[in-house]
């Protein structure tokens, strides 16, 4: 599918005709995917990260906090989470529990990662 006016690639939206219909019939519909930094910290120093900016204040989301809104996010309605941002994402000390109850809660998860950590 090609993009749209606002460079939306839209080839995901084939796969949730219903939220899609719900959508374009003006209903308030939840996302279907989000993007989110368990970390704010990471052990590279690239000069375009807003990590840069931000003077590598090493920050983490609070596990008990996030699962809670995952379990919610999952009951309505999203499928997928990629986990990435700004920050090295397995530098969480408590990433593998967060996949795991990220996938327990109905919803996928990729990972931007730089690879060495
Ligand atoms: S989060 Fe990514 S872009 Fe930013 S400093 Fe780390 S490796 Fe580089």
């Amino acid at each position: 599918m090609m993009a749209d006016e606002f460079r939306i690639d839209s080839h995901k939206l084939i796969f949730h005709p219903l939220r899609v219909s719900k959508w374009l019939s003006g209903e308030k519909i939840y996302p279907i995917y989000a993007e989110l930094s368990p970390s704010g910290a990471c052990n590279h120093r690239c000069t375009f990260c807003a990590l840069d900016y931000m003077e590598y204040k090493p920050r983490f989301l609070d596990t008990a906090l996030l699962k809670e809104r995952l379990t919610e996010m999952g009951r309505l309605g999203l499928r997928s989470i990629m986990y990435g941002g700004e920050g090295e994402p397995f530098l969480h000390k408590d990433i593998g529990d967060i996949i795991v109850h990220t996938k327990r809660s109905g919803i996928d998860v990729g990972i931007t990662t730089n690879g060495s950590c």
